[in-house]
C-alpha cells in the first residue's frame, strides 16, 4: 500500500495532525496507524484535560492560547453529520498556589504571561481567601489566577479530531508499527504487525509514551520515556464553591468533575516504565499517604472525602529538559518527524501541535507559530529549554 503521509499513533497528537492535514486538503493522502481503537492504554483519556496559559515559555503560552480558542469553538468546527464533537469545554480558570520558596518563579512567570497578553492576577492570601473561601492558605504565600483558562474532556477531544479527520477522508488503520525501513537518505516504509508494509513520503512519530520505541526503529534516540502518573476521582459531602483547576508547588492538582473532583500528584519517585496495576506495590497506598494530605491542604474540606476510583496513565517524559520535542530527530531521515515528550501538556497543546506538524510536513517550515526552540537540536547541542511553570 502507498500513502503520502503515515502517522504513527492516533492519540490526540496524531489525530490533531491528521485533522490539520485533512483540513488543508490532504486528507486522502493521510494514513493513521493506531493499534487500539478503544485507547485503553493511551495517555490522552487518562489526562485531566486542563488547558492553561500559566506557563513560562512564550512558545508554550502561545500554543495554549491558540488551543484555548480552538477548543472554545471545537463543537462548531469539528462536528460532523454523525458526531456532535461536544468536548465539555469549561472555562472555569486555573489557580496556581505557591509557598514562599516559589514566589520568585511565580512572579517572573506572571510577568511573561502578562507580556503575552494572558489575563491573570496575582493574589495575596487575603485576596485568595476572598475569592475562594474553601482554599486553605496555611502554606500559601502567593497565588496566580487565570480565570479564562479552561479544561476539556480529553477523550472527547481526541475522538473529535479523529472523527473529523475521518469525515474529511483520512484513513485510520487498526495495526501496530513494528519496524521502519530506510534508504540511505530517508524512511521508505512502515512495517506493520498484521498488515502489509506502507510506503510513504513523510512519517510522523506521534506514539506518545511509545515514541522512544519508534525512534529506536531507525537507530535514533529520543530521550522520551513513559512515566506512570495516577489520577483519582473522589466526592466530598461538604459544599464547596465552584473551583478552578488548582495546582500547588508539589505538582498536586485538582479540579471539579461531574459531582466530584479529579486530581493527583505526579509520582516523582517512580522509575520510568509502564505500570498498569495501581492496586499493588508503590501505588497501593499512594493516595492515602501522599495525595490526600496535599489535596486536604489545598482544600481543607477534603479531609473528609470518598475516594471512588484510581487509574494509571503515563506521561511521555522528556528526560533531557521536560519540554516537548517537535520536528526531525533521526539523523539522515529528514522525512521522519515527531511531536512528543509533552509530560502533562499534550492535551492543551494538541491543536497547536497538530497545526505545526501539518505545516512542517507540507511546507518544511512553520507558517504560524515558530517552534524552532523546541526542536531536537537542543538535545544534541545540550541546550535545555525547560518549562518552569508549576510542574
Ligand atoms: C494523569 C495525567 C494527567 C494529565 N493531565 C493533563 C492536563 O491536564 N492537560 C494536558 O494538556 N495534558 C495532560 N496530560 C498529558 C496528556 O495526557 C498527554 O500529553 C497527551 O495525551 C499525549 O497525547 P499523545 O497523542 O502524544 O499520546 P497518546 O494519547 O498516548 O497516543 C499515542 C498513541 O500511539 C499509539 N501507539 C503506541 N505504539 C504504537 C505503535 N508501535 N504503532 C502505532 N501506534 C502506536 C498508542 O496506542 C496511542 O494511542 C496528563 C497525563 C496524565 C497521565
Amino acid at each position: 500500500m502507498k500513502s503520502d503521509i503515515v502517522i504513527i499513533g492516533g492519540g490526540i497528537i496524531g489525530s490533531a495532525a491528521a485533522y490539520f492535514l485533512a483540513a488543508d486538503g490532504h486528507a486522502g493522502d493521510v494514513t493513521v496507524i493506531e493499534p487500539d481503537p478503544t485507547y485503553a492504554r493511551a495517555s490522552t483519556p487518562a489526562g485531566a484535560g486542563g488547558v492553561r496559559r500559566l506557563m513560562s515559555r512564550p512558545e508554550n503560552i502561545r500554543m495554549s492560547q491558540f488551543s484555548l480558542d480552538f477548543f472554545a469553538g471545537f463543537k462548531e468546527v469539528m462536528g460532523t453529520d454523525e458526531h456532535t464533537a461536544d468536548i465539555d469545554f469549561r472555562r472555569q480558570g486555573y489557580l496556581f498556589l505557591t509557598n514562599a520558596e516559589g514566589v520568585g518563579d511565580l512572579t517572573r512567570n506572571f510577568e511573561t504571561q502578562c507580556a503575552e497578553g494572558v489575563p491573570a492576577d496575582l493574589l495575596d492570601v487575603d485576596a485568595l481567601r476572598a475569592r475562594f473561601p474553601s482554599i486553605g492558605t496555611d502554606t500559601v504565600a502567593l497565588a496566580c489566577h487565570s480565570p479564562e483558562d479552561a479544561w476539556v474532556d480529553p477523550h472527547a477531544a481526541m475522538i473529535g479530531f479523529r472523527r473529523k479527520a475521518e469525515s474529511l477522508g483520512a484513513i485510520y488503520m487498526k495495526d501496530r508499527v513494528v519496524g521502519l525501513e530506510t534508504s540511505p537518505t530517508a524512511v521508505t516504509r512502515v512495517v506493520l504487525e498484521a498488515g502489509g508494509p506502507i510506503e510513504a513520503e513523510m512519517f510522523l512519530n506521534c506514539a506518545g509514551a511509545w515514541a522512544g520505541e519508534i525512534a529506536a526503529m531507525t537507530g535514533a534516540m529520543l530521550p522520551v520515556v513513559p512515566m506512570c502518573r495516577v489520577q483519582h476521582f473522589w466526592r466530598c459531602a461538604h459544599e464547596v464553591e465552584p473551583l478552578p483547576l488548582i495546582k500547588d508547588g508539589s505538582g498536586a492538582f485538582l479540579r471539579p468533575e461531574g459531582g466530584g473532583f479529579v486530581g493527583g500528584r505526579p509520582s516523582w519517585e517512580v522509575e520510568p516504565g509502564f505500570i498498569w496495576d495501581v492496586d499493588r506495590g508503590y501505588f497501593a497506598t499512594y493516595f492515602e499517604d501522599t495525595v490526600w494530605p496535599l489535596i486536604a491542604n489545598m482544600v481543607p474540606k477534603f479531609e473528609t472525602i470518598k475516594l471512588e476510583r484510581t487509574w494509571a496513565g503515563h506521561y511521555a517524559q522528556n528526560l533531557f529538559d521536560g519540554n516537548m520535542i517537535i520536528g526531525r530527530y533521526s539523523k539522515g531521515h529528514d522525512n521522519l518527524l515527531t511531536a512528543c515528550g509533552f509530560s502533562g501538556h499534550g492535551i492543551m497543546h494538541a491543536p497547536a501541535v497538530g497545526r505545526a506538524l501539518s505545516e512542517l510536513a507540507l511546507n518544511g517550515e512553520y507558517r504560524t507559530l515558530d517552534l524552532a526552540r523546541l526542536a531536537f537540536d537542543r538535545v544534541i547541542q545540550e541546550r535545555p529549554y525547560p518549562e518552569t511553570g508549576i510542574k
